[in-house]
């Protein structure tokens, strides 16, 4: 409506159109930081007014305050990410907002550079990047949160903490196979939403940390009398077995070759 108005709003803006604001998922936002925008807005439809009776607007309300927890966790300043609502008619109020928000953004200067910022751009790049990727354990553990609809607008300032965030990130889990036990039954690999699990008939399985997404369903589905997958928290990752020594030795059949 902006635009068929003829009405002008700042020219730095880049529209993304979206069918509801509930698609826009915690790693487009990290993606448009970590591509260079030094400010993020959404714009959703008024609160009770979702088009899609599913209340998108909502979730990405809850989205925006936990991904401004995370900002603030690796050192953007969260001010950088707004969500607001403006229906297709309200062309006046969208450039209103777009003008107030790039002032603001203009106040705080580029990504990096503001009040409390001071990281240089391959640094903060490569922070922004570790973080996209935990999106799917993020998602997976505040999941109730995330698709809240709480009473009043002002109860979602508060519900994510900083500590929470903090914690949630600086205690993130591996999954790890223990190749002593792992006796190659194939539940894990089956199970594994993401395919992460690398195995076959007879083989010792094997994660892929860079695939995982921490799920942890490997952990509660490995056979309690293997118990073979650990969960380990702030340890580094034991290497993987090379693929030539993976071959399960069953009890029985090493004691017959002895
Ligand atoms: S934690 Fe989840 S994603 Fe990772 S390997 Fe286990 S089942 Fe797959
Ligand atoms: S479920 Fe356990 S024993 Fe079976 S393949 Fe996976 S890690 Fe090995």
């Amino acid at each position: 409506m902006a635009g068929v108005s003829r009405l002008q709003y700042r020219t730095e803006a880049r529209l993304i159109r979206v069918m509801c604001s509930g698609r826009v998922d915690l790693s487009f936002v990290l993606r448009g930081f970590s591509n260079g925008a030094d400010g993020v807005f959404i714009g959703g439809c008024h609160p009770g007014e979702c088009n899609y009776m599913v209340h998108g607007n909502y979730h990405a309300l809850s989205m925006v305050h936990l991904c401004r927890r995370i900002l603030e966790h690796i050192g953007i300043n969260p001010e950088r990410l707004i969500i607001d609502w403006c229906d297709a008619g309200e062309g006046i109020r969208f450039g209103r907002i777009m003008n107030e928000f790039g002032s603001k953004i203009q106040e705080l200067g580029p990504l990096g550079e503001g009040e409390g910022e001071g990281t240089d751009g391959s640094e903060l790049k490569s922070r922004i990047e570790e973080v996209t990727k935990l999106v799917p354990y993020i998602k997976l553990v505040e999941k109730e949160k995330l698709e809240s609809r709480l009473e009043k607008l002002e109860e979602y300032e508060e519900l994510y903490t900083s500590d929470e965030v903090d914690k949630l990130l600086t205690e993130v889990p591996s999954y790890y196979i223990d190749p002593e036990k792992c006796q190659a039954c194939g539940i894990c690999a089956r199970q594994c939403p993401v395919e992460a699990i690398e195995g076959g008939k007879n083989k010792i399985h094997v994660i892929d940390q860079e695939k995982c997404i921490k799920c942890g369903t490997c952990f509660e589905v490995c056979p309690p009398r293997f118990g073979a997958v650990t969960k380990l928290v702030n340890e580094p990752v034991p290497a993987p077995l090379p693929e030539e020594e993976r071959t399960v030795v069953r009890k029985g059949k090493e004691n017959k070759e002895s």
